[in-house]
């Protein structure tokens, strides 16, 4: 209020001085300085202008502040304007108005100088009173409180420096100064009472507002006309830029203020917000960027940290528990080690109670010799012809399917790749498997594969049931069949022995029944359970990548229920249920225990045998799956197996690498054979799969392979058009294989140097099939457009489809038009009979090769 009180009056006389101005008043100002003045009509016009004016004069004791900056702020010439009229009115004895003016103001100035004077003493007094009480009140007060820590900390603060707000701590704490202030306000304007207080403080910043403006003016009596004149001047222009600088400056001062004191009493807070120590949960590998979000830290902080501590990496690198440790440390966290199983899932442990469980349907796998009948078995159970569109008879990819018998029971098929090169996955398969059904033709006894399926289910403690097939044929002899089964203690019923034995015919349906019955009577001695209302939990039968559909995984539920949406994590992938499709190609929203369906909405493919998990949320599955992807990389990356008998070894022996890029046509074969390669490693030469993947050969797979001059392993698969070419430019080494005992033997031979002759292959011609006809009895022949090259009778031929290998043959016969002929060249058309293969659809690609064997030369 004062302040604005002072502003006005300053402002004042600078408007009249400007109206005023025009002429004579000059003389009285300047002290001293004369001029001519016509007074009279000036002072009219001057009285009559500012009406406040008549107020200013009277108040001899104040003019003090309200003249002095007047005159000098503005020239001399308006400032006279206003003592001008005052002393004339006042003026009685015979002095000249000018001399009474300049006495009377000389005596005003005196006087106001001398009341200046004293009331500076009397302040001055108090002051060092004030202060001094206050002092010894502190001291006091500090003595007092000593044993009270935290209000006698923040007392004697305000004390020692009373800058920050003089006016509260005089009202409150100092009873001198508040004695004072009465004392003053008798002589003094009110703004003086913050003097005694402001003054004191020397240490003050200038900065402060209030107090300079206060000091101005009080320097203004006791420094003399000079400095008020000065001070004046600058009030001109700059009285509004102080004002408004002022009232900026308190403003921002306040808010210091206010910072200030958010500060001491936030201060307890703020402090801590830093120190804020979290329990840092660590699994026994975390990046860097996952480590810092559960810090609360900075990534950037966390790479500076382990950057000082010599370890180079990115916030997207996985660091191992201990090295996590030392950053939660080091940012004064405390770290809660959690081991694997705390991440990961394992329901291995996790049993169903008894009672929750309920019967469930028998799984039953299929396994027998190649040919023997398998597929036309289970198309006769499934009421169904699906042997038809089988890749050459020969059921490739694990299928699942189940049946309800005529007694409404159900029975699970899981349909086995005949082939003996799929033992891993017959094992895996072998391991959902209640019960095996051992097919053996009573046309062709016991076969290689048929020995090798009883090995495996022996291993797997699955009860077997034999099925003697094609009992319609004449050459049927179930009893040698029984006979063989004793030499590997394979005793059936008939021989009083405990495995079932049922003679069937899938053609013509004879015995179907008997073998159903067996399966349930297993089954049920079996006691097959499972609790179906729980989180399911199923197991990978076979996995692709579908064109339409993107991954899409065959699996059976092994117990609990799969529900359309269900948030799962199977293998390194997760994935949310978008649809589930059972055998019979229907949309079902939900299977239950020993039911194979396909499930879609998978993150990417997982492999054969892995367990589909279902997981509360989307985030535990993505969690899950992370990590066990972290794993799987750690693994692959692992250069060696990290035991020091294996490091030292190769140290010594400077371990040689062999190079192998894979391609197959199935995840579960690629698994096979990367499985079977791996074995064939030994301390001397390791085997070191580049790439291993599902599908054709491409472009990427041959110049990987070029570049590490490895060769590329197609296992039933063919480079497509582009990687054929690049095969050629860059000389890649092809090694085209069906079975995997193959291909492990071959590589066996070349890494341990026993190099037979190179089985060398030379493309002789291409040809596409038009279309297919019966040929004789059994056969098929394949009319054929020969495109490149040629085809002669008695070459090797691979029938491919989609750039997969159908079969692998020969050409058991060549015609054109209905004359036998050797050669059919490019451009023209031709008829061929395939050995071993009746499975050809027109569209398919023949390729056929010569062979020549060479000795190595390396
Ligand atoms: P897989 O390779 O074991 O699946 O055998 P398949 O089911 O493909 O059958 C091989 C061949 O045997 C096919 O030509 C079938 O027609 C034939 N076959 C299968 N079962 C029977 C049968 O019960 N009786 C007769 N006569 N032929 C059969």
């Amino acid at each position: 209020m004062s302040d604005e009180n002072d502003n006005q009056r300053i402002r004042k006389p600078l408007g009249l001085k400007r109206s005023v101005d025009a002429g004579e008043v000059k003389q009285t100002f300047s002290h001293g300085r004369t001029n001519k003045v016509v007074v009279e009509v000036k002072r009219r016009r001057v009285l009559g202008k500012p009406g406040a004016e008549p107020a200013a004069p009277p108040s001899a004791a104040a003019p003090a502040p309200t003249p002095a900056p007047a005159p000098a702020a503005a020239a001399p010439r308006p400032a006279p304007a206003a003592p001008a009229p005052r002393p004339e009115r006042a003026g009685p004895p015979g002095e000249t108005p000018q001399e009474r003016v300049r006495r009377l103001q000389r005596e005003a100035e005196e006087e106001r100088l001398r009341l200046a004077e004293e009331a500076r003493k009397r302040e001055e007094e108090e002051r060092r009173r004030a202060e001094e009480e206050e002092r010894r009140r502190a001291e006091e007060r500090r003595a007092e409180d000593e044993a009270r820590v935290a209000p006698a900390a923040a007392a004697p603060e305000p004390t020692a420096e009373p800058a920050e707000e003089p006016a509260v701590e005089d009202a409150a704490e100092a009873p001198a100064a508040s004695a004072a202030a009465p004392a003053r306000a008798e002589t003094l304007p009110a703004a003086r009472r913050f003097t005694p207080v402001e003054r004191p403080e020397p240490k003050r910043p200038a900065s402060e507002a209030k107090g300079k403006k206060k000091e101005d003016k009080r320097a203004a009596p006791i420094d003399g006309d000079k400095d008020k004149r000065r001070s004046g001047k600058l009030t001109v222009t700059r009285a509004l830029n102080e004002d408004e600088g002022r009232r900026a400056r308190s403003l921002a001062a306040l808010k210091r203020a206010r910072e200030k004191e958010r500060r001491m009493h936030g201060g307890g807070a703020a402090k801590p917000r830093e120190k804020q120590v979290r329990d840092v949960v660590v699994p026994e590998a975390i990046t860097v960027q996952e480590l810092a979000n559960r810090m609360a830290e900075k990534g950037a902080d966390l790479v500076k940290a382990l950057f000082n501590m010599g370890m180079m990496v990115t916030v997207n690198q996985t660091i191992d528990q201990d090295t996590a440790e030392l950053l939660v440390t080091e940012f004064g966290h405390n770290i809660v080690r959690v081991s694997d199983s705390d991440v990961d899932i394992d329901t291995s442990e996790d049993t169903d109670p008894e009672e929750t469980k309920r019967p469930r349907p028998p799984v039953v796998t299929i396994m027998g010799h190649v040919d023997h009948g398998k597929t036309s078995l289970l198309d006769a159970l499934r009421g169904t012809d699906v042997a038809k569109g089988e890749a050459g008879g020969i059921t490739q990819h694990i299928g699942a399917y189940q049946i309800t018998t005529k007694g409404g029971q159900k029975i699970t098929f899981l349909d086995t790749p005949g082939h003996a090169a799929f033992t891993e996955m017959r094992m895996r398969g072998a391991n959902v498997t209640d019960i095996v059904v051992l097919v053996v033709a009573g046309d062709d006894g016991l076969m290689p594969q048929t020995i090798e399926a009883i090995r495996h289910t022996k291993a797997a403690g699955a009860p077997m049931i034999v099925a003697i097939t094609k009992s319609d044929k004449p050459e049927f002899n179930p009893q040698k069949v029984r006979e063989r089964l004793l030499e590997h203690e394979v005793i059936v019923e008939a021989l009083s022995g405990d495995v079932q034995d049922v003679e069937v015919s899938a053609k013509t349906g004879a015995g179907l029944d008997q073998l159903i019955e067996a399966i349930l009577l297993q089954a049920e001695l079996l006691e097959l359970k499972a609790r179906p209302d729980r989180p399911a939990e199923a197991t990978v039968i076979e996995a692709k990548l579908d064109k339409g559909r993107g991954p899409v995984a065959t699996v059976l539920v092994t117990r609990g229920t799969l529900k359309r949406g269900d948030n799962f994590v199977v293998g390194t992938q997760s994935g949310r249920v978008r649809a589930i499709v059972d055998d019979k190609g229907r949309q079902l929203s939900e299977a239950g225990p020993s039911m194979p369906v396909e499930v879609l909405g998978l993150g990417g493919v997982p492999a054969a045998g892995d367990i589909l998990t279902v997981v509360e949320s989307e985030q535990r599955a993505r969690e899950v799956a992370k990590y066990r992807q972290e794993k799987a990389t750690e693994k692959r990356t692992a250069l060696a197996p990290t035991s020091f008998d294996t490091m030292f070894s190769k140290l010594a022996s400077n371990v040689k690498e062999y190079p192998v890029v894979v391609k197959a046509d199935v995840h579960g074969s690629v698994e096979a054979i990367v499985g079977a390669l791996h074995a064939l490693s030994n301390d001397e030469i390791k085997v070191r799969v580049l790439n291993a993947g599902v599908g054709a050969i491409t472009e990427s797979d041959v110049t990987l392979a070029a570049a590490s001059k490895a060769p590329i392993i197609g296992f039933n698969v063919r480079p497509n058009a582009k990687a054929r070419d690049l095969i050629k430019r860059d000389g890649v080494r092809m090694m085209y294989y069906d079975v995997i005992y193959h291909l492990t033997d071959a590589v066996a031979k070349e890494m341990a140097g026993e190099l037979g002759p190179e089985r060398i292959e030379t493309v002789v011609g291409r040809a596409e099939v038009k279309q297919v006809f019966p040929a004789g009895k059994r056969d098929k022949a394949a009319g054929l457009l020969v495109l490149e090259g040629a085809i002669r009778k008695g070459l090797f031929a691979r029938l491919t489809r989609a750039d997969v290998i159908v079969s692998s043959t020969k050409i058991a016969s060549l015609r054109r038009f209905k004359d036998d002929v050797e050669e059919v060249r490019a451009g023209l058309e031709c008829g061929v009979v395939l050995e071993d293969t009746n499975d050809i659809k027109p569209g398919d690609m023949l390729e056929v090769f010569s062979v020549e064997e060479r000795e190595r030369t390396l």
